[in-house]
């Protein structure tokens, strides 16, 4: 399987870079096949059963694995943004996941959910946009002070976790900040 074939996610665009979907000789548990890669994550669901490196991204994608072990992959959204119900359910039930300190939070913009694109590079948060800072201050109702101090102690891996998000529609850049 190559890579060429790997499948579109709308609001993950490239899970095998977030480190969320990774190479893998294992069949998938939904469709019987190896197809190189797997979700390295565990899926959402109430069980104690653990779903990670055992779903192929196909799978995620199509919404067989959603609906085959009733599972959700990615799902909280951390703002109060009207977003269409079909784009809730994309998100959750065919898009991967990712890890955070505290539980993960996708962003929306644009009346949209926005797009996942990883850690942060130290760069990205030192340069940040004044309208990324002034989005960021409003969802979590801080003032600049405190991004600014969150900022200074970011180092990519360590215990400051700034997660980026991009609008599909006017590009703005968003960051999910969370600490262990
Ligand atoms: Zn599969
Ligand atoms: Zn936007």
């Amino acid at each position: 399987m190559s890579i060429n074939d790997f499948p579109n996610f709308r609001y993950h665009p490239d899970p095998v870079a977030t480190g969320n979907v990774g190479p893998s000789s294992a069949a998938c548990r939904v469709c019987q096949q190896a197809r190189g890669y797997v979700y390295l994550r565990d899926a959402i669901h109430a069980g104690r059963e653990d779903y990670s490196e055992q779903i192929c991204p196909w799978c995620i994608a199509d919404g067989r694995a959603a609906s085959a072990l009733g599972v959700a992959f990615a799902c909280s959204l951390d703002v109060d943004q009207e977003v269409p119900e079909t784009a809730l359910e994309e998100l959750s039930l065919r898009t991967p996941g990712y890890v955070s300190f505290q539980g993960e939070k996708w962003l929306a913009h644009c009346s949209d959910v926005c797009r996942f694109l990883g850690d942060a590079t130290m760069e990205q948060v030192s340069q940040a946009s004044a309208a990324t800072i002034a989005a960021w201050c409003t969802t979590n109702d801080a003032d600049k002070a405190v991004w600014l101090e969150l900022a200074s102690d970011y180092v990519p891996g360590a215990d400051i976790g700034f997660y980026t998000f991009e609008c599909l529609h006017c590009g703005l850049i968003q960051f999910h900040v969370d600490a262990a």
